[in-house]
This record gives C-alpha cells, structure tokens and sequence, in this order.
C-alpha cells in the first residue's frame, strides 16, 4: 500500500514548492508517486497533480455564486469536494498496487484545511485506508525568533493531537537559513530559554513555561532540514516517512482495528 504524505505548513512556509520537490526526487528515484492538489487558489503547478480539486470545482465562481472572500471560496470549495472524497480514495485503492507515494498538497492558508470539518473529513478518509503521515512545513528562516518558533510549533502540536498522526517536522528554506538552532532548541530547553534571555516581555515568561511542556511533543517528532529549492535533505525525509508509516502501523492502525 502507498503512504499518504500530507503536506501542511503556514502560509508560504514552501508546501508547494516542497511538493513539487518531492515529485522530482520521486521520479527521479524511481519511486511511484501520486499527487492530490487540494488547493482550489494555486496557480500553477508545474507537474500537475494526478487529482487536482481545480477540475472538479472552479473557486472563483463559488466566490461569486455564494458570495464569499477568497478564504471562504476556497472553503467552500474544500466543502464541495470533501462531499466526493471517498471516489477519490477508490480510485487510489485502485492503483494501490502500482503507487509508493501519495502526495497531497494543501491550501496555502492552514487553517482552511486543519480547523474545517472538509479537512478532518479528507485526512481521516486517507489515515483509514493507507498509512498516512503528516509533513509539517516549517518556514525556518522565519522561525529563527523564539516567539515566532514557538507559536509555530504549538500550532504542529495542536495539529498532531487533532489528527493523532505521525508527524515530520520539515525545516524548509535551509538554503537561507541552517535549522540546526531549531533542533537545539527542541533538544535543550536551556538553550531555547538562553535564547529568550534578551526578552522580559510577558510573552516571554509564556515562551518559557510553554517550552517545558512541549518537551513531550518534541519527543515523539521526527525533524528534517530541507531545502525544497535545492532539493537539500530529501533522502532524509524519506527516510523519516518510512520510519513514521512504521509508527504509524503500530499506533494509529492497531487502533483503528482495535475500534473497529
Ligand atoms: P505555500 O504557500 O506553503 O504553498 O508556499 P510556496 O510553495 O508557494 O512558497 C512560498 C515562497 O517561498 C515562494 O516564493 C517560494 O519560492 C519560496 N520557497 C519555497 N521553498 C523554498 C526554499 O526551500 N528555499 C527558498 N529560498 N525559498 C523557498
Ligand atoms: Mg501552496
């Protein structure tokens, strides 16, 4: 069966791009992949997508047929398709034999896909017929302040315990900025408060007692640093989507079938 590996990050974080890269280095490895664009606003694509949400439903015309903004249109549209997803789970299911990868983009602003009911309906229709894996995209240069790290990575804790999912943390952009302070951070949180020393401020003293509770998030994560433009630390990544369907068998799975 192929894993499912659904790309989610902030805004501009690079999940595009980074899908785009993942597409390549599957190609050029050999490996089959499958890609499922779920952002009804993208642009362009410059592989395309095997399913793409902009053929079954046109945004612009949900803005003006219910009278939205550009975010409730892509909702909207997210809605319109989710309603249909379970044809497009038999059709991987179909292919499951021939496919390593599925590979899902998602729409730029996160929480379209990760606080809408479309989105839980889409990830729990994947995570209950294939192993699925949740890529985290972290913009790394702009999570080089401790405050911006931190409200990024309470923003993944939030997501790994809605979706309860195995989950890679994916330091994009290293190509502008090294994510080893990221790690550091995750592995010490002396270091992380050594870094906050310069600010009192009251978000400050949040930061700290916050950083001590994620240990346990920390934890139980897999981090990789990319760079979805060169192409940087993609063997990694794959090595880490294999280790996390593994973890996903054995938690997600087993309880599924225990519920079942
Ligand atoms: P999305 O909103 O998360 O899908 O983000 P996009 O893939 O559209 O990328 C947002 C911006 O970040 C674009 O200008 C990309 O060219 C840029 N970007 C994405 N990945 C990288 C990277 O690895 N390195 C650099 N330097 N820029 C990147
Ligand atoms: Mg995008």
């Amino acid at each position: 069966k192929p894993v499912v590996i659904i790309v989610i990050g902030m805004a501009g974080s690079g999940k595009t791009t980074f899908l785009h890269r993942l597409v390549c280095h599957t190609m050029a490895s050999n490996m089959r992949g499958y890609v499922i664009n779920l952002d009804p606003a993208v642009l362009s694509l410059p592989n395309g997508a095997n399913i793409d949400i902009r053929d079954t439903v046109r945004y612009k015309e949900v803005m003006n047929q219910f009278n939205l903004g550009p975010n409730g249109g892509i909702l909207t549209s997210l809605n319109l398709f989710s309603s249909k997803f379970d044809e497009v789970i038999s059709v991987i299911e179909k292919r499951a034999d021939q496919l390593d990868y599925v590979l899902v983009d998602t729409p730029g602003q996160i929480e379209i896909f990760t606080w809408s009911a479309s989105g839980s309906i889409i990830t729990e229709a994947f995570a209950s017929t294939f192993p699925t894996v949740i890529a985290y995209v972290v913009d790394t240069p702009r999570s080089a302040s401790p405050a911006t790290f931190m409200s990024n990575m309470l923003y993944a804790c939030s997501i790994l315990y809605k979706t309860r999912l195995p989950m890679v943390l994916v330091f994009n952009k290293t190509d502008v900025a090294q994510h080893q302070f990221a790690l550091e951070w995750m592995e010490d949180f002396e270091v992380f408060h050594a870094a906050l020393d310069s600010d009192h401020s009251y978000t400050s003293t949040l930061t700290r007692s916050l950083s001590l509770s994620l240990e346990e998030f920390y934890k139980n994560l897999r981090s990789v640093g990319v760079s979805a433009v060169s192409g940087a630390g993609m063997d990694a990544f794959f090595k880490s989507i294999e280790d996390s369907a593994e973890e996903y068998m054995e938690t997600y799975k087993a309880d599924l079938d225990k519920r079942r």
